[in-house]
């Protein structure tokens, strides 16, 4: 089933439709908002220079930078009298990243969220177990709100205790399991330690997972242990939050909701834009955000596009699995973590070098990290107490400011991998490739 008419527009509708939202975008952008204002005006352009989907090109790009530069609220285009809900997004600096929605927002992202319900075949027949957490973090109400709107009873069971979880999965009966990835293998895991017989125990036909990179081994296995199809939802705060794209029933690849959100790959390098099917930046333009218009925002995320016709029916245009981050940017069990993150708080430290590796890996279904870190020659002499303590300040740092739980190991000066002279920063072994 397909949820919305604007799935399956003829293309040349579908680009009718969004060349009228750009322009109406572009021009709300520029009258409401001194910082695009200037932006535009920096670059010579105004809203009548778009008079094409091409001539979006013309448009500066928004970074995320933009967005913590304006903390809390400087790029809403609305009063607070009409923003409905906030949500946030931790980021590379003390600062997070913050969204606002009106109420017509609101109904674009329960829409298109409704949209990624039905493509996983959910209906008001099902049972949603909706394990994302709840918070500013957009993932636990996206999903909430997208099972409602398609009439499913919805389970906001939030994140943790995760053999209540399993309880309650059974018990009611749940079809549709909404989580991270990793957490679906966890809670497999105790279902499994629980002596749970996964064919009459669950009624699970299906999955909608994202927020963290994902290998296909790992998809595979979630899909295998709970006997379910897997579906890929992406997206991102700055977006929306969930429900930007997802996959059918007859594809890996991911449709995006193009007729609210305009989507472009670029070298990230050199800005330029990218033909179909070639890797590089996923830029998103909104078309019909009202609190927070963002136009050429560079997501850092690697994919491709497709627009080959898909079995379902939808024209929607096709992105690939996210492949990689633009800059090292890794998550750990749902946080974002930088390497200059890292950096930083080595930086702060008497004793270590700037050497460093991050090394994230798997314990079981969740996420680890540790951390390599050079000391300096002249701390080689001292005492295994004094080594002992100066580990134990850097992960109590890294916890204070990053929101992680790091394993650090204090290494020999000039042992860690080298590439180029340079310590190797990052070796994430959960990627297929590593
Ligand atoms: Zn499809």
């Amino acid at each position: 089933m397909i949820y919305a008419k604007e799935e399956s527009l003829r293309r040349e509708d579908l680009q009718k439709l969004q060349l009228q939202r750009l322009q109406d975008t572009a021009e709300r952008v520029y009258t409401l908002t001194p910082f695009y204002k200037e932006k535009f005006d920096e670059t010579g352009v105004t809203p009548e220079d778009i008079q094409s989907l091409e001539d979006i090109q013309k448009l500066p790009f928004t970074k995320k930078k933009d967005l913590r530069d304006h903390y809390p609220f400087g790029l809403f285009t609305v009063p607070m009298s009409q923003v409905v809900r906030v949500h946030s997004s931790s980021g590379t600096t003390g600062k997070p990243t913050v969204v606002g929605y009106t109420k017509e927002d609101m109904d674009v992202w329960d829409e298109v969220m409704a949209r990624v319900f039905t493509m996983a075949g959910g209906s008001a027949e099902d049972v949603v177990h909706n394990a994302y957490g709840y918070g500013l973090f957009t993932g636990g109400l996206g999903f909430h709100n997208g099972a409602e709107k398609i009439g499913a009873t919805l389970i906001p069971a939030s994140s943790g205790f995760t053999d209540r979880q399993n309880m309650l999965m059974k018990d009611f009966k749940a079809t549709i399991l909404a989580s991270t990835p990793s957490f679906a293998l966890h809670m497999a895991e105790a279902a499994k330690k629980s002596g749970a017989d996964f064919k009459n125990d669950f009624k699970l036909k299906s999955g909608v997972f994202g927020a963290e990179p994902t290998s296909e081994g790992l998809k595979e296995e979630v899909s295998k242990v709970w006997g379910i199809d897997y579906h890929e939802v992406y997206g991102l705060s700055e977006i929306i939050g969930p429900g930007v794209s997802c996959n059918c029933k007859h594809s890996k690849l991911l449709h995006v909701a193009e007729d609210h959100f305009y989507v472009e790959i670029i070298d990230s390098k050199t800005g330029d834009v990218l033909p179909d099917g070639e890797r590089g930046e996923l830029v998103i333009t909104s078309l019909t955000k009202q609190a927070l218009p963002i136009i050429r925002y560079r997501t850092g995320d690697i994919t491709s596009l497709h627009r080959e016709p898909c079995g379902c029916g939808r024209t929607l245009v096709r992105m690939e699995s996210i492949v990689g981050r633009a800059d090292d940017m890794i998550i750990v069990n749902g946080v974002n973590v930088y390497p200059s993150q890292v950096e930083h708080v080595i930086a702060n430290t008497e004793g270590v070098t700037l050497n460093y590796q991050i090394i994230a890996d798997k314990k079981g279904h969740l996420d680890k990290l540790d951390i390599l870190v050079e000391v300096s020659d002249e701390i080689m002499t001292d005492s295994i107490a004094d080594m002992e303590r100066l580990k134990k300040e850097i992960q109590r740092e890294l916890a204070n400011n990053l929101y992680i739980n790091a394993s650090v190991k204090l290494v020999e000066p000039r042992t860690i991998e080298r590439s180029m002279g340079k310590a190797v920063r990052v070796v994430d072994k959960r990627r297929d490739d590593a």
